[in-house]
């Protein structure tokens, strides 16, 4: 066992900074060897493109855009692809890296990678974004693939963009390659449970974190911060299995109800106002940083990354935190909530149901098949309580707190598999 950094504790942190403390942490506690730790600190390959795009008013603009392979010991690698003005390489990296973590701690036969283009799409027209997409589908043809990269979408993309990559990727390949993105369309071979896959497993690893801790799910109150996809989903799937969701939050306002709040009833009204709950009656408004600090058994933070941090970490009354979105919690922050006793089930782990799904997605197209909704639920649900009870004994085994655990089993897999296959 060689020399490995101290892990640095950290605040506001930069989301690489933030990924390298854990993992720092994590291979110290394995003994992780020089050399594969050396491996996996750094990313396998990464690309940087120039995308000449030409806008709407005849101009050319050029856009500067991303891939970052992290790793592809465990199998092809898989990452979305982000369009947003602060995407830059130090961010790619480290989400890269996160999805190797992720594919590993859930045992799918992925690595990690991410992509990104530095652009406003809020500001571009259709067209100018289906032009970028496919100048960038171009520029990284010779890394995309279904055997050897498969993108998906992120922050500023969704099923639109994916079916504009597939498109072009299969024109390139003069036959239809569905498989080498996922998160498509539908009618294109995206895959039935996507939509709501993500929130489906924050919802799978609360209730098996409330077995281990003799929560009773009839008795709980849970409050769940970001109310878009993965919130709004966890919320009306944790409400469906007995828990009583007494606070609800987006970027604009607030809302809580000691009876707990009619969640169908909530997503209705946000579909119907723009996508915010800005003036839901049915609950009292709070303020966006209570919601975090109530007293319930259960906060869900499903909105971004840190919101937890060291101002507001000694508040938090819930007894446990299951992490929706993507670095919620700063590893200040992380200290303590560990100290004061909170169980906290970490993103790598919570919000992993996405990814399995988007791999059914693609084993569906590589089979030409498609699974009833029922059949990709049961199989997810089965892959996300595994990945939690697995995470749990590594815990328990090592006295770490279920992060750690987390990146415990992810690298060890990583490493093992490695080892197995070889190095120069
Ligand atoms: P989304 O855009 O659908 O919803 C985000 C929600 O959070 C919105 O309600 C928004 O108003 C709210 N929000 C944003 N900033 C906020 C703030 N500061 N305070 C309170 N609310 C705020 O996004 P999503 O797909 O639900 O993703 C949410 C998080 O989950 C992100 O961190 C994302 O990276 C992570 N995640 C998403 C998926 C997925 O499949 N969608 C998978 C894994 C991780």
């Amino acid at each position: 066992m060689a020399y490995i950094e101290p892990a640095p504790i950290l605040d506001k942190e930069n989301p690489f900074e933030a990924m390298m403390s854990r993992f720092q942490t994590a291979s110290q506690i394995l003994g992780l060897d020089d050399e594969v730790y050396n491996v996996l600190k750094s990313p396998a390959r990464q690309a940087i493109v120039s995308l000449p795009v030409t806008m709407d008013d005849g101009s050319i603009k050029v856009f500067e855009g991303y891939r970052v392979i992290h790793s592809t010991i465990l199998g092809p690698s898989k990452g979305g692809i982000r369009f947003d003005p602060h995407v830059n390489l130090d961010e790619v990296k480290a989400l890269a890296a996160w999805m190797t973590w992720k594919c590993a701690v859930v045992d799918i036969p992925y690595g990690g990678a991410k992509g990104g283009v530095a652009c406003n799409p809020r500001e571009m027209s259709a067209g100018e974004i289906e032009r970028l997409m496919r100048s960038y589908t171009l520029a990284m043809i010779d890394i995309f693939g279904p055997d050897k990269d498969i993108p998906a979408p992120d922050m500023g993309t969704g099923p639109r963009e994916m079916a504009w990559l597939m498109d072009e990727y299969s024109r390139t390949q003069g036959m239809t390659v569905n498989a080498v993105v996922t998160g498509k369309p539908i009618v294109l071979g995206g895959s039935l449970g996507r939509t709501e896959a993500t929130g489906r497993g924050v919802m799978v690893t609360a209730m098996s974190a409330m077995q281990k801790l003799k929560i009773n799910p009839y008795n709980a109150t849970c409050a769940v911060q970001g109310f878009g996809n993965v919130g709004s989903w966890a919320a009306r799937l944790l409400a469906e299995r007995g828990l009583k969701v007494v606070a609800i939050s987006d970027l604009n306002s607030a809302y809580y109800n000691s009876n707990g709040i009619d969640i169908e009833a909530a997503v209705k009204y946000r579909d119907a106002n723009k996508g915010t709950l800005d003036g839901f009656k049915d609950a009292e408004k709070i303020s966006g940083t209570e919601i975090l600090t109530l007293p319930v058994d259960l906060l869900v933070p499903a909105a971004t990354e840190d919101v937890i941090t060291g101002n507001n970490a000694d508040k938090i009354q819930a007894k446990l935190i299951v992490e929706g979105a993507n670095g919620p919690t700063s590893s200040k922050a992380d200290n303590i909530i560990n100290e004061k006793g909170i169980i906290v089930a970490p993103d790598i782990l919570a919000n992993a149901g996405g990814v399995t799904v988007s791999y059914f997605e693609w084993v569906q197209n590589r089979l030409g098949y498609k699974w009833t909704a029922e059949r990709v639920n049961r199989r997810s649900d089965r892959i996300m309580k595994d990945a939690f009870d697995h995470v749990y004994k590594t815990s328990v085994e090592y006295k770490v707190p279920l992060r750690i655990a987390a990146y415990m089993v992810a690298i060890d897999k990583v490493a093992k598999t490695y080892k197995y296959r070889g190095g120069f």
